[in-house]
Protein backbone atom coordinates (compact mmCIF):
# COMPACT_ATOMS: atom_id res chain seq x y z
CA UNK A 1 0.00 0.00 0.00
CA UNK A 2 1.07 3.57 -0.98
CA UNK A 3 1.79 5.87 2.59
CA UNK A 4 1.92 9.03 3.11
CA UNK A 5 3.39 11.22 5.87
CA UNK A 6 1.29 13.51 7.52
CA UNK A 7 1.96 17.18 5.66
CA UNK A 8 2.79 15.22 2.84
CA UNK A 9 0.08 17.49 0.27
CA UNK A 10 0.62 20.61 2.31
CA UNK A 11 0.88 23.60 0.09
CA UNK A 12 0.67 26.95 1.06
CA UNK A 13 -2.55 29.84 1.14
CA UNK A 14 -1.69 31.41 -2.04
CA UNK A 15 -2.81 30.60 -5.26
CA UNK A 16 -0.61 27.96 -6.74
CA UNK A 17 0.00 27.92 -10.95
CA UNK A 18 -0.34 24.24 -11.91
CA UNK A 19 2.75 23.96 -13.09
CA UNK A 20 4.09 23.94 -9.39
CA UNK A 21 1.14 22.11 -8.23
CA UNK A 22 2.19 19.11 -10.59
CA UNK A 23 5.61 19.41 -9.83
CA UNK A 24 5.00 18.94 -5.98
CA UNK A 25 2.68 16.27 -6.69
CA UNK A 26 5.72 14.46 -8.85
CA UNK A 27 7.97 15.27 -6.02
CA UNK A 28 5.90 14.10 -2.97
CA UNK A 29 3.84 10.97 -4.46
CA UNK A 30 4.94 7.29 -3.79
CA UNK A 31 4.17 5.46 -6.64
CA UNK A 32 3.08 1.35 -6.18
CA UNK A 33 6.08 -0.50 -6.80
CA UNK A 34 4.46 -4.07 -6.51
CA UNK A 35 5.05 -6.20 -9.52
CA UNK A 36 3.19 -8.64 -11.32
CA UNK A 37 3.39 -10.66 -14.54
CA UNK A 38 0.51 -10.54 -17.21
CA UNK A 39 0.09 -12.77 -20.46
CA UNK A 40 0.58 -10.11 -24.06
CA UNK A 41 -3.21 -10.55 -24.41
CA UNK A 42 -3.62 -9.04 -20.84
CA UNK A 43 -0.96 -6.31 -21.23
CA UNK A 44 -2.83 -3.08 -23.36
CA UNK A 45 -3.08 0.12 -21.00
CA UNK A 46 -0.85 -1.50 -17.71
CA UNK A 47 1.92 -0.16 -16.70
CA UNK A 48 5.60 -1.40 -17.23
CA UNK A 49 7.58 -2.20 -14.57
CA UNK A 50 10.82 -3.03 -15.92
CA UNK A 51 13.21 -1.92 -19.48
CA UNK A 52 12.81 -4.32 -22.01
CA UNK A 53 15.92 -5.74 -23.56
CA UNK A 54 15.61 -7.47 -26.70
CA UNK A 55 17.75 -10.93 -27.02
CA UNK A 56 17.61 -10.78 -30.84
CA UNK A 57 17.17 -8.70 -34.45
CA UNK A 58 14.15 -7.95 -35.77
CA UNK A 59 14.22 -9.03 -38.38
CA UNK A 60 16.77 -12.16 -37.42
CA UNK A 61 17.64 -12.16 -41.17
CA UNK A 62 17.66 -9.89 -44.14
CA UNK A 63 15.06 -10.38 -46.74
CA UNK A 64 13.32 -9.37 -49.56
CA UNK A 65 10.77 -6.29 -49.04
CA UNK A 66 9.26 -7.07 -52.30
CA UNK A 67 8.18 -10.01 -54.25
CA UNK A 68 11.32 -10.55 -57.61
CA UNK A 69 14.55 -11.81 -57.87
CA UNK A 70 17.28 -11.83 -55.65
CA UNK A 71 20.31 -10.74 -57.94
CA UNK A 72 23.85 -9.71 -57.06
CA UNK A 73 24.30 -5.94 -58.22
CA UNK A 74 28.03 -6.62 -59.45
CA UNK A 75 25.99 -8.50 -62.36
CA UNK A 76 23.93 -5.84 -63.61
CA UNK A 77 25.17 -3.64 -66.51
CA UNK A 78 24.68 -0.22 -65.85
CA UNK A 79 23.98 0.98 -69.57
CA UNK A 80 21.76 -1.80 -70.33
CA UNK A 81 19.14 -4.71 -69.59
CA UNK A 82 20.78 -7.65 -68.04
CA UNK A 83 20.00 -11.30 -68.54
CA UNK A 84 19.88 -13.68 -65.50
CA UNK A 85 19.27 -17.24 -64.84
CA UNK A 86 16.41 -18.55 -62.23
CA UNK A 87 17.96 -21.15 -60.45
CA UNK A 88 15.76 -21.25 -57.42
CA UNK A 89 12.64 -20.17 -55.17
CA UNK A 90 12.70 -18.23 -51.83
CA UNK A 91 9.67 -17.36 -49.72
CA UNK A 92 9.06 -16.44 -46.64
CA UNK A 93 9.56 -19.39 -44.16
CA UNK A 94 10.70 -21.16 -47.15
CA UNK A 95 14.83 -20.23 -47.60
CA UNK A 96 16.66 -20.85 -50.42
CA UNK A 97 19.65 -22.80 -48.93
CA UNK A 98 21.99 -22.97 -52.02
CA UNK A 99 24.27 -20.89 -52.27
CA UNK A 100 23.70 -18.06 -56.06
CA UNK A 101 26.51 -18.02 -58.22
CA UNK A 102 27.03 -14.80 -60.30
CA UNK A 103 24.89 -14.52 -63.48
CA UNK A 104 22.21 -16.16 -61.44
CA UNK A 105 19.41 -15.24 -59.56
CA UNK A 106 16.61 -16.49 -57.38
CA UNK A 107 12.61 -15.91 -57.36
CA UNK A 108 11.56 -14.33 -54.34
CA UNK A 109 8.94 -13.04 -52.42
CA UNK A 110 8.19 -10.63 -49.63
CA UNK A 111 9.60 -11.33 -45.96
CA UNK A 112 11.78 -14.58 -47.86
CA UNK A 113 15.38 -14.46 -46.08
CA UNK A 114 18.12 -13.40 -48.55
CA UNK A 115 20.02 -16.14 -49.44
CA UNK A 116 23.31 -16.49 -49.55
CA UNK A 117 25.33 -14.14 -52.55
CA UNK A 118 22.74 -12.03 -53.80
CA UNK A 119 22.45 -8.62 -52.11
CA UNK A 120 19.66 -6.86 -54.26
CA UNK A 121 16.21 -7.29 -55.28
CA UNK A 122 13.92 -6.11 -58.46
CA UNK A 123 10.43 -5.75 -57.97
CA UNK A 124 8.64 -8.34 -60.38
CA UNK A 125 6.96 -5.67 -62.07
CA UNK A 126 10.36 -4.31 -63.51
CA UNK A 127 11.70 -7.57 -64.76
CA UNK A 128 10.59 -9.80 -67.82
CA UNK A 129 10.61 -13.27 -67.73
CA UNK A 130 11.89 -15.52 -71.34
CA UNK A 131 13.26 -18.72 -71.79
CA UNK A 132 10.23 -20.40 -70.37
CA UNK A 133 10.68 -18.71 -67.54
CA UNK A 134 14.11 -19.84 -67.01
CA UNK A 135 15.83 -16.15 -67.75
CA UNK A 136 14.81 -13.23 -65.89
CA UNK A 137 15.82 -9.84 -67.64
CA UNK A 138 16.19 -6.94 -65.24
CA UNK A 139 16.48 -3.43 -66.45
CA UNK A 140 19.55 -0.98 -66.25
CA UNK A 141 18.97 1.76 -63.25
CA UNK A 142 18.22 -0.73 -60.15
CA UNK A 143 20.45 0.53 -56.51
CA UNK A 144 23.05 -1.38 -54.80
CA UNK A 145 20.95 -2.95 -52.02
CA UNK A 146 17.29 -1.92 -53.05
CA UNK A 147 14.09 -3.58 -51.50
CA UNK A 148 16.80 -5.74 -48.96
CA UNK A 149 16.03 -5.60 -45.46
CA UNK A 150 18.47 -5.56 -43.20
CA UNK A 151 18.63 -8.03 -40.38
CA UNK A 152 17.91 -5.84 -36.77
CA UNK A 153 16.62 -2.82 -38.86
CA UNK A 154 13.99 -2.38 -36.89
CA UNK A 155 15.20 -4.36 -33.64
CA UNK A 156 18.83 -4.51 -32.71
CA UNK A 157 19.94 -7.02 -30.06
CA UNK A 158 20.33 -5.75 -27.08
CA UNK A 159 18.63 -2.73 -27.34
CA UNK A 160 15.92 -1.53 -25.05
CA UNK A 161 12.44 -1.41 -26.96
CA UNK A 162 10.20 -0.27 -24.30
CA UNK A 163 11.20 1.97 -21.05
CA UNK A 164 9.56 0.99 -17.20
CA UNK A 165 6.90 3.70 -16.64
CA UNK A 166 5.44 3.35 -20.03
CA UNK A 167 1.49 2.69 -20.24
CA UNK A 168 1.88 -0.18 -23.00
CA UNK A 169 -0.32 0.56 -25.95
CA UNK A 170 -1.00 -2.50 -28.61
CA UNK A 171 2.07 -1.39 -30.71
CA UNK A 172 3.98 -1.37 -27.86
CA UNK A 173 2.33 -5.39 -27.18
CA UNK A 174 2.90 -6.20 -30.82
CA UNK A 175 6.87 -4.87 -30.36
CA UNK A 176 7.37 -7.37 -27.43
CA UNK A 177 5.74 -9.79 -29.23
CA UNK A 178 8.09 -9.38 -32.19
CA UNK A 179 11.20 -10.21 -30.58
CA UNK A 180 9.79 -12.98 -28.81
CA UNK A 181 8.22 -11.93 -24.98
CA UNK A 182 5.32 -13.48 -24.28
CA UNK A 183 4.84 -12.37 -20.85
CA UNK A 184 5.52 -8.77 -19.42
CA UNK A 185 6.04 -7.45 -16.22
CA UNK A 186 3.94 -4.49 -15.05
CA UNK A 187 2.87 -2.41 -11.93
CA UNK A 188 -0.07 -3.95 -9.97
CA UNK A 189 -3.03 -2.10 -10.35
CA UNK A 190 -4.16 1.06 -8.80
CA UNK A 191 -7.05 0.58 -6.19
CA UNK A 192 -9.40 3.46 -6.23
CA UNK A 193 -12.22 4.59 -3.93
CA UNK A 194 -14.89 6.56 -5.78
CA UNK A 195 -17.72 8.70 -3.27
CA UNK A 196 -19.48 11.56 -4.20
CA UNK A 197 -20.40 13.37 -1.80
CA UNK A 198 -23.90 16.29 -0.73
CA UNK A 199 -27.26 15.43 0.63
CA UNK A 200 -28.64 16.17 -2.48
CA UNK A 201 -26.85 14.20 -4.09
CA UNK A 202 -28.81 10.72 -5.50
CA UNK A 203 -28.23 8.01 -7.80
CA UNK A 204 -30.05 7.78 -11.06
CA UNK A 205 -32.91 5.58 -10.80
CA UNK A 206 -34.79 6.71 -7.49
CA UNK A 207 -37.28 9.27 -7.60
CA UNK A 208 -36.23 13.25 -7.02
CA UNK A 209 -37.48 14.60 -3.79
CA UNK A 210 -37.30 18.02 -3.06
CA UNK A 211 -33.58 20.18 -3.92
CA UNK A 212 -32.24 17.43 -5.23
CA UNK A 213 -30.52 16.41 -8.16
CA UNK A 214 -28.63 13.06 -9.58
CA UNK A 215 -24.93 12.44 -9.13
CA UNK A 216 -23.21 12.45 -12.39
CA UNK A 217 -19.59 12.97 -11.09
CA UNK A 218 -18.93 9.67 -9.93
CA UNK A 219 -20.26 8.04 -13.35
CA UNK A 220 -17.68 10.26 -14.86
CA UNK A 221 -14.82 10.11 -12.40
CA UNK A 222 -15.17 6.29 -12.46
CA UNK A 223 -14.51 5.82 -16.52
CA UNK A 224 -11.94 8.85 -16.28
CA UNK A 225 -10.18 6.02 -13.45
CA UNK A 226 -11.30 2.98 -15.94
CA UNK A 227 -9.69 4.10 -18.41
CA UNK A 228 -6.39 4.97 -16.61
CA UNK A 229 -6.97 1.13 -15.72
CA UNK A 230 -7.29 1.66 -12.10
CA UNK A 231 -9.28 -1.47 -10.17
CA UNK A 232 -12.12 0.98 -9.17
CA UNK A 233 -14.10 0.53 -6.29
CA UNK A 234 -17.62 2.96 -5.86
CA UNK A 235 -18.32 3.45 -2.89
CA UNK A 236 -21.26 5.25 -3.46
CA UNK A 237 -23.01 8.95 -1.99
CA UNK A 238 -21.76 10.63 1.32
CA UNK A 239 -24.18 12.60 3.28
CA UNK A 240 -22.77 16.00 4.36
CA UNK A 241 -21.99 14.41 7.99
CA UNK A 242 -18.69 14.41 9.47
CA UNK A 243 -18.52 11.09 11.12
CA UNK A 244 -20.19 9.36 8.54
CA UNK A 245 -17.72 10.59 6.04
CA UNK A 246 -15.18 9.93 8.53
CA UNK A 247 -15.80 6.49 9.00
CA UNK A 248 -16.80 5.76 5.25
CA UNK A 249 -13.35 6.99 4.47
CA UNK A 250 -11.52 5.15 7.04
CA UNK A 251 -13.22 1.54 5.40
CA UNK A 252 -11.81 2.53 2.27
CA UNK A 253 -8.46 3.18 3.31
CA UNK A 254 -8.23 -0.37 4.40
CA UNK A 255 -7.86 -1.63 1.00
CA UNK A 256 -6.96 1.10 -1.38
CA UNK A 257 -4.35 3.28 -2.69
CA UNK A 258 -6.14 6.62 -3.43
CA UNK A 259 -9.79 8.20 -2.44
CA UNK A 260 -11.07 10.54 -4.52
CA UNK A 261 -14.17 12.49 -3.73
CA UNK A 262 -16.41 15.03 -5.34
CA UNK A 263 -18.26 17.47 -4.01
CA UNK A 264 -17.58 19.16 0.00
CA UNK A 265 -14.87 21.21 -1.06
CA UNK A 266 -16.35 24.38 -1.11
CA UNK A 267 -16.07 27.01 1.50
CA UNK A 268 -19.69 26.17 3.60
CA UNK A 269 -18.94 22.24 2.90
CA UNK A 270 -14.75 22.11 4.36
CA UNK A 271 -16.90 21.58 7.59
CA UNK A 272 -17.92 18.06 6.59
CA UNK A 273 -14.43 16.90 4.36
CA UNK A 274 -12.18 18.77 6.74
CA UNK A 275 -12.72 17.64 10.25
CA UNK A 276 -13.34 13.78 8.73
CA UNK A 277 -10.03 13.55 7.03
CA UNK A 278 -8.12 15.60 9.62
CA UNK A 279 -9.73 13.00 12.05
CA UNK A 280 -7.56 10.11 10.27
CA UNK A 281 -4.70 12.03 8.62
CA UNK A 282 -4.29 15.44 7.09
CA UNK A 283 -6.22 17.54 4.64
CA UNK A 284 -4.83 20.69 2.31
CA UNK A 285 -7.02 22.84 0.71
CA UNK A 286 -4.86 23.68 -2.18
CA UNK A 287 -5.82 26.62 -4.19
CA UNK A 288 -4.87 26.64 -7.64
CA UNK A 289 -4.87 29.46 -9.70
CA UNK A 290 -7.32 27.39 -12.63
CA UNK A 291 -10.75 27.99 -14.11
CA UNK A 292 -13.28 26.06 -13.96
CA UNK A 293 -12.23 24.26 -10.51
CA UNK A 294 -12.27 25.95 -7.36
CA UNK A 295 -9.93 24.81 -4.56
CA UNK A 296 -8.96 21.02 -5.01
CA UNK A 297 -8.75 19.18 -1.86
CA UNK A 298 -5.46 16.90 -1.13
CA UNK A 299 -4.73 15.13 1.97
CA UNK A 300 -3.72 11.33 3.28
CA UNK A 301 -6.29 9.36 5.07
CA UNK A 302 -4.42 6.81 7.35
CA UNK A 303 -1.54 6.89 5.18
CA UNK A 304 -3.86 6.61 1.49
CA UNK A 305 -3.80 10.09 -0.75
CA UNK A 306 -7.22 11.67 -0.35
CA UNK A 307 -8.39 13.72 -3.32
CA UNK A 308 -11.34 16.01 -3.04
CA UNK A 309 -12.50 17.69 -6.16
CA UNK A 310 -15.21 20.39 -6.58
CA UNK A 311 -18.76 19.29 -6.83
CA UNK A 312 -19.90 20.96 -10.04
CA UNK A 313 -19.61 18.47 -12.61
CA UNK A 314 -17.33 20.07 -15.51
CA UNK A 315 -14.90 21.38 -12.87
CA UNK A 316 -14.90 18.07 -11.31
CA UNK A 317 -14.06 16.73 -14.77
CA UNK A 318 -11.49 18.98 -15.60
CA UNK A 319 -9.83 19.30 -12.80
CA UNK A 320 -9.53 15.25 -12.55
CA UNK A 321 -8.05 15.25 -16.06
CA UNK A 322 -5.35 18.41 -15.07
CA UNK A 323 -4.84 17.54 -11.55
CA UNK A 324 -6.06 14.09 -10.18
CA UNK A 325 -5.03 12.39 -13.57
CA UNK A 326 -1.73 12.87 -13.60
CA UNK A 327 -1.14 12.48 -9.90
CA UNK A 328 -3.15 9.01 -10.19
CA UNK A 329 -0.70 8.01 -12.83
CA UNK A 330 2.31 8.83 -11.00
CA UNK A 331 0.65 6.49 -8.22
CA UNK A 332 0.26 3.79 -10.87
CA UNK A 333 3.35 4.04 -12.06
CA UNK A 334 3.44 6.62 -14.56
CA UNK A 335 6.84 8.00 -15.73
CA UNK A 336 5.45 10.46 -18.20
CA UNK A 337 2.10 11.95 -17.37
CA UNK A 338 1.43 14.98 -19.36
CA UNK A 339 -0.74 14.90 -22.13
CA UNK A 340 0.06 15.50 -25.53
CA UNK A 341 -0.54 19.57 -26.33
CA UNK A 342 -1.04 20.44 -30.33
CA UNK A 343 -0.82 23.92 -31.55
CA UNK A 344 -4.73 24.96 -32.95
CA UNK A 345 -6.14 28.09 -34.45
CA UNK A 346 -8.44 30.37 -32.06
CA UNK A 347 -12.01 31.20 -33.70
CA UNK A 348 -13.08 33.27 -30.74
CA UNK A 349 -12.18 36.03 -28.94
CA UNK A 350 -11.80 36.01 -24.83
CA UNK A 351 -10.83 37.98 -22.25
CA UNK A 352 -9.32 36.00 -19.10
CA UNK A 353 -7.98 37.34 -15.81
CA UNK A 354 -3.90 37.28 -15.84
CA UNK A 355 -2.22 34.80 -13.01
CA UNK A 356 -3.98 31.89 -13.95
CA UNK A 357 -4.62 28.90 -16.30
CA UNK A 358 -7.72 28.66 -18.11
CA UNK A 359 -9.85 26.06 -19.48
CA UNK A 360 -11.74 26.80 -22.43
CA UNK A 361 -13.99 23.83 -23.55
CA UNK A 362 -14.26 24.10 -27.47
CA UNK A 363 -14.89 21.77 -30.92
CA UNK A 364 -12.27 21.67 -33.51
CA UNK A 365 -13.33 22.13 -37.02
CA UNK A 366 -10.76 22.56 -39.90
CA UNK A 367 -10.55 26.00 -41.15
CA UNK A 368 -10.41 27.34 -44.70
CA UNK A 369 -6.79 26.24 -45.05
CA UNK A 370 -6.94 23.30 -43.68
CA UNK A 371 -5.56 24.20 -40.10
CA UNK A 372 -7.45 22.98 -37.13
CA UNK A 373 -9.55 25.78 -35.42
CA UNK A 374 -11.05 25.74 -32.08
CA UNK A 375 -14.38 27.01 -31.92
CA UNK A 376 -15.58 27.78 -28.50
CA UNK A 377 -18.25 25.91 -26.44
CA UNK A 378 -20.93 28.35 -26.30
CA UNK A 379 -22.15 27.32 -22.30
CA UNK A 380 -18.91 27.63 -19.68
CA UNK A 381 -20.37 27.08 -16.54
CA UNK A 382 -18.53 24.79 -13.80
CA UNK A 383 -22.19 23.20 -13.75
CA UNK A 384 -22.28 22.31 -17.60
CA UNK A 385 -21.68 19.05 -18.39
CA UNK A 386 -22.87 19.18 -21.75
CA UNK A 387 -20.56 21.98 -22.63
CA UNK A 388 -17.90 18.79 -21.81
CA UNK A 389 -19.88 16.53 -23.90
CA UNK A 390 -20.53 19.07 -26.44
CA UNK A 391 -16.30 19.98 -27.10
CA UNK A 392 -13.52 17.52 -28.29
CA UNK A 393 -11.07 19.01 -25.76
CA UNK A 394 -9.89 21.87 -23.70
CA UNK A 395 -8.02 25.33 -25.07
CA UNK A 396 -5.31 25.51 -22.36
CA UNK A 397 -4.95 29.40 -21.93
CA UNK A 398 -1.03 30.06 -19.59
CA UNK A 399 -0.99 32.19 -16.86
CA UNK A 400 0.16 35.41 -18.14
CA UNK A 401 -2.18 35.84 -20.81
CA UNK A 402 -5.10 38.12 -20.60
CA UNK A 403 -6.70 38.17 -24.00
CA UNK A 404 -7.02 35.50 -26.89
CA UNK A 405 -8.23 36.83 -30.11
CA UNK A 406 -9.60 34.96 -33.10
CA UNK A 407 -7.05 33.57 -35.47
CA UNK A 408 -3.86 33.76 -32.39
CA UNK A 409 -2.61 30.24 -32.47
CA UNK A 410 -3.54 28.60 -29.04
CA UNK A 411 -2.79 25.14 -26.61
CA UNK A 412 -5.48 22.29 -27.38
CA UNK A 413 -5.68 19.37 -25.15
CA UNK A 414 -7.88 16.99 -26.87
CA UNK A 415 -9.78 14.89 -24.54
CA UNK A 416 -9.00 11.70 -26.69
CA UNK A 417 -4.89 12.47 -25.05
CA UNK A 418 -6.50 12.40 -21.37
CA UNK A 419 -8.76 9.46 -21.74
CA UNK A 420 -12.17 12.10 -22.21
P1 LIG B 1 -20.16 21.41 -3.71
O1 LIG B 1 -18.77 21.39 -4.24
O2 LIG B 1 -20.47 20.25 -2.85
O3 LIG B 1 -20.44 22.74 -3.05
O4 LIG B 1 -21.11 21.31 -4.96
C1 LIG B 1 -21.12 22.31 -5.96
C2 LIG B 1 -22.27 22.06 -6.90
O5 LIG B 1 -22.09 20.81 -7.56
C3 LIG B 1 -23.62 22.01 -6.23
O6 LIG B 1 -24.56 22.61 -7.07
C4 LIG B 1 -23.86 20.51 -6.10
O7 LIG B 1 -25.23 20.20 -6.01
C5 LIG B 1 -23.24 20.00 -7.37
N1 LIG B 1 -22.81 18.62 -7.21
C6 LIG B 1 -22.12 18.14 -6.16
N2 LIG B 1 -21.88 16.83 -6.32
C7 LIG B 1 -22.43 16.48 -7.51
C8 LIG B 1 -22.50 15.26 -8.22
N3 LIG B 1 -21.94 14.14 -7.75
N4 LIG B 1 -23.10 15.24 -9.43
C9 LIG B 1 -23.66 16.39 -9.91
N5 LIG B 1 -23.61 17.56 -9.28
C10 LIG B 1 -23.01 17.62 -8.08
MG1 LIG C 1 -21.90 19.64 -1.52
Amino acid sequence: MVQLSNDCFRGDERLMPLHEALALLAERVVAVTEEETVTLDEASGRILANDLVSARDVPPHDNSAVDGYALRYADLQTDQATRLAIVGRAAAGHPHVDIVEAGDAVRIFTGAPMPEGPDTVVMQEDTEVADDETTVIVPAGLSEGANRRRAGEDVAAGSTILTAGRVLQPQDVGLAASVGINHLPVFRRLRVAVFSTGDEVRDPGVDLDDGAIYDANRYVLKGLLVKINADVTDLGILPDEADVIRDALSAASENHDAIITSGGVSVGDEDHIKPAVEALGSLHFWRLAVKPGRPVALGQVNGVPFIGLPGNPAAAMVTFLRFARPLILRLSGVRDVEPMIVRVSAAFDHKKKAGRREWVRANIQAGADGIPTAHKFPREGAGVLSSMVGSDGLVELPEDMTRVEAGSMVDFIPFSEVGA
